[in-house]
């Protein structure tokens, strides 16, 4: 009689438990176990395939079938019904096998007189190792009950990991997740680097499998997920009123804690003999399958919080949190699902890269990652589960790519790559102190974008003259509660003292868009970065903005002050706060506060409207400077977070170049000083065509400066001029493939 009950499962796997405890050839113990399972189902026929590579699948132990068979049959991902269990990660379950549609019989094994079939797939973590088959000569179906006790066979076989050893050296069973594999993401920061995987939550590492009392294993479940439960409910009322996504991604996890369903089927698990954290790996297991396999966004988005949900539980359960009491190798490279930015600034610079499973262009995790300049790729499918603590991985973050656990040739080729960059940063290096003096004898000011104390000691070895963007947002992002006046004045105090005789353009507050501080309650709007942002959050709510001069003025303490507002769109915007500014000046006299030594006030152009504002707001102005990375994004009604469109139209189209010397003309003739400020201006070529249309001050990431010098040096902006003008003439669409050309007849 098939075998059917809870009972029967519980003891076949507490056989396996042994079997799997002994220390006889690996081989042998793997034959023994198709034996216990064919024996305890009351079938003819058990059989495990495992993967050779990715693509191959052999029968490596097999009670049925013609032993000679095993390790010589092999089928491919896909091929016959066994590849078929493998490509779909789910069971098939068939009374008359032969008739199955992609059946593919093996002449070799003998299994012509078998009918029935039932196969599994084995696999860990969304990492597919196998497939487990019974075969019957009686043609019938198998239960439900069948199905899952099969299931958690295969879940206890995906554990064995030791048994590898016998399939021999390169699979993926012998050495799970050790194949070389080539992950495509996309950059957000540049660079490459070399160095091991630190995994930021780092898996939870199963011992115990089996379980010898079923009634303890489900008391142990509960009182965990009671734990659970309480722990989001605590986050929920944390969250209290911060932003809606994350209270929904809490609903959501709260919804899943309180799944009767979820709980049933690890119930389910435990009372066929897995222990509780084996049933909560199994669940975690099914749900990884499918998530490769659903289409749907949304829905693969709340799979992901099961996972997520699943591995606290998982923590809750072994006692192990996310210090697992590894040591940080010493080229730490972090992998994570996504990665907030309070916790990427602990790591700080430590880091060599970060490698992301998730995040965006435009996150916060992001911005931290740029302003401490380590090379960033984010949206790198599989990551987490790909990657192991230690694992040896490059990241070439110019190219989005990711190799683990690469192969020499591949290392040696992407260390070449490194040395040529180095070697090009020592070129760098020895231009520090000379000027960004074109052959024509124009000089260029360069400047370097920071938003965070740590960027400060750039400053001399960039050889930048000034910092021309300070993006004072950062530090409201980074925290999870309002910094304090206190907090800011001793924050620029810093950066000012670091800063010495150079100038720190301060940009005042930039939220809103795509920068959401969790603690401060915001409307949902329809598209956040035309939306409530920046100097208007600013203007109508005037209390943090406020709070910002205040701390401004005093951190100046005597010095002199530069300060300037981002997303001005008309002159009346920056009167206001122009106006704001000097009444806190005012303010600070009264209350017997030193007074900076003179104060200059700029406007960021970062919409086209503010390129036609009447002479008088030009006249106003101290400085202009130009936000090309909203601008461009205005400009061409391409949101510069989406990865369908950023990238559609180039900085160097003529008619944004024609745009910009629109503004470079009104400044001229207003004799306000132009500056650039967007990530364009660290292109060499696309800073070059600046320099080239009259804007003279180009402020960039510190690691850009030193090839934008070189080029800069090497160039006649008057011949650029006249190159972009031809290209006017000539009615083309960009100056880019002219200016190219041009730059290569430049002698080095
Ligand atoms: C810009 O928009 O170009 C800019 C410099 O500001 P941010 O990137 O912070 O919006
Ligand atoms: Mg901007």
């Amino acid at each position: 009689m098939p075998h059917r009950t809870e009972t029967d499962s519980r003891k076949l796997l507490r056989r396996l438990r042994d079997e799997m405890s002994l220390s006889n050839p690996a081989q042998e113990r793997l034959d023994r176990i198709t034996t216990i399972i064919a024996e305890s189902m009351g079938v003819e026929v058990c059989s495990i395939y495992l993967f050779r590579d990715p693509e191959t699948m052999e029968l490596c132990a097999t009670e049925g079938l013609r032993p000679e068979s095993v390790h010589l049959t092999r089928m491919r991902l896909g091929e016959g019904l066994v590849g078929k269990v493998a490509r779909l990660a789910r069971p098939v379950n068939t009374a008359n096998a032969p008739a199955e549609p992609g059946f593919r019989y093996m002449p070799e094994t003998g299994e012509e007189i078998y009918t029935s079939f039932l196969g599994v797939p084995i696999q860990r973590l969304g990492e597919r190792l196998g497939v487990l088959v019974v075969q019957a000569k009686e043609p019938r179906l198998y239960s439900d009950d069948e199905i899952y006790g099969l299931e958690v066979v295969a879940m206890v076989l995906a554990e064995m990991t030791e048994l590898g050893a016998f399939v021999g050296e390169g699979t993926s069973f012998a050495t799970p997740h050790k194949h070389p594999t080539l992950l495509r993401g996309v950059t957000a920061q540049e660079g490459e680097a070399e160095g091991e995987v630190w995994l930021h939550e780092p898996r939870v590492v199963i011992t115990n499998l089996v379980n010898d009392d079923s009634q303890a294993e489900l008391a142990r479940l509960e009182g965990a997920v009671a734990q659970l439960r309480v722990s989001i409910d605590q986050l929920l009322t944390n969250a209290g009123s911060r932003d809606k996504e994350h209270q929904e991604v809490l609903q959501t996890y709260r919804m899943f804690a309180h799944s009767r369903g979820w709980m049933k089927r690890m119930e389910e698990d435990i009372r066929r003999g897995l222990s509780a954290e084996a049933a909560v790996e199994k669940e975690q297991s099914a749900a990884r399958a499918r998530l490769e396999t659903v289409p749907d966004a949304y829905l693969r988005d709340r799979l992901h919080d099961l996972d997520d949900l699943s591995n606290r539980l998982l923590r809750i359960l072994t006692g192990q949190g996310s210090e697992t009491g590894a040591e940080m190798p010493e080229r730490p490279i972090l992998v994570a699902r996504n990665i907030g930015p309070g916790e990427l600034l602990e790591y700080g610079r430590k880091l060599r890269a970060v490698v992301l499973e998730e995040g965006a262009v435009g996150s916060h995790a992001t911005i931290v990652a740029r302003a401490l300049a380590i090379p960033l790729i984010i949206n790198v499918p599989r990551i987490t589960t790909e990657a192991l603590n230690g694992d040896h991985i490059l990241v070439d973050g110019t190219e989005g790519l990711v190799h683990l656990r690469p192969d020499d040739s591949i290392t040696s080729a992407f260390r070449d790559k490194m040395a040529m960059q180095a070697k090009a940063q020592e070129r760098y290096a020895s231009l520090r102190d000379k000027p960004a003096q074109a052959r024509c004898g124009t000089r260029i000011t360069l400047k370097m974008n920071a938003g965070l104390m740590a960027d400060l000691p750039s400053l001399p070895s960039s050889g930048a003259e000034a910092v021309g963007l300070f993006r004072t947002e950062l530090q409201f992002l980074a925290r999870d509660r309002m910094p304090k006046r206190s907090d800011l004045v001793a924050n620029y105090t810093r950066v000012l003292d670091a800063a010495k005789e150079k100038k720190v353009y301060f940009r005042t507050l930039d939220i809103g868009s795509d920068k959401v501080m969790p603690y401060m309650k915001r409307p949902d709007e329809p598209n956040p970065a035309m939306g409530w942002r920046a100097l208007r959050v600013g203007l109508d709510k005037p209390g943090v903005l406020r709070m910002q001069l205040q701390a401004l003025i005093r951190a100046a303490n005597g010095r002199a002050l530069s300060v300037m507002f981002p997303l001005v769109a008309t002159e009346s915007e920056f009167t206001r706060a122009h106006d704001m500014l000097m009444r806190e000046i005012a303010r600070e006299q009264r209350l017997g506060h030193i007074l900076p030594a003179k104060v200059e006030v700029g406007a960021m152009l970062e919409t086209p409207s503010l390129a036609y504002a009447p002479k008088s707001f030009f006249d106003a102005v101290d400085f202009i400077s130009i936000g090309g990375n909203d601008l461009k994004q205005f400009f061409f009604a391409a949101d510069r977070e989406n990865e369908l469109v950023r990238r559609r139209y180039d900085t160097l189209n003529v008619a944004f170049l024609t745009f910009l010397q629109v503004i470079v003309d009104r400044c001229h003739e207003s004799q306000t000083a132009l500056s650039f400020c967007g990530e364009d201006a660290g292109r060499p070529i696309d800073a070059l065509a600046l320099a080239g249309i009259g804007i003279s001050s180009l402020s960039m990431r510190p690691a850009s400066i030193g090839p934008v010098k070189s080029l800069i040096r090497r160039a006649n902006l008057n011949e650029v001029s006249e190159l972009i003008a031809r290209v006017q003439v000539r009615g083309l669409e960009s100056a880019r493939p002219a200016l190219m050309d041009y730059v290569s007849t430049l002698v080095d």
